[in-house]
């Protein structure tokens, strides 16, 4: 009999859920409004919140891979994850 292992990320993936690192998302801690404001409100608090959490690399990377088009995602708004893409494609 073979077992397939799947990693946590795979056991997240199969049911909808949200990816294992989201578990150490800082901002869960926090506001979850202050990372998705209004247009034109401020994103200082979200970006400065990103600069501390330990996962902010694997939270960009999620949103470029997954087109996330709104809010503070790895310390970048929209328009900063869009001008990024832009420049590796
Ligand atoms: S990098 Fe920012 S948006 Fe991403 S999980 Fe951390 S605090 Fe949340």
């Amino acid at each position: 009999m073979t077992v397939n292992v799947l990693a946590e990320d795979d056991f997240a993936d199969l049911l909808g859920d949200a990816p294992a690192w989201q578990e150490r998302a800082l901002c869960s801690q926090t506001d979850p409004e202050a990372f998705f404001p209004e247009k034109g409100g401020s994103v200082t608090e979200a970006k400065r919140i990103c600069r501390l959490c330990e996962v902010e690399a694997e939270c960009l990377e999620y949103a470029l891979a997954n087109n996330e088009r709104f809010g503070i995602w790895g310390g970048t708004t929209e328009r900063e994850r869009r001008r990024l893409k832009r420049r590796v494609a």
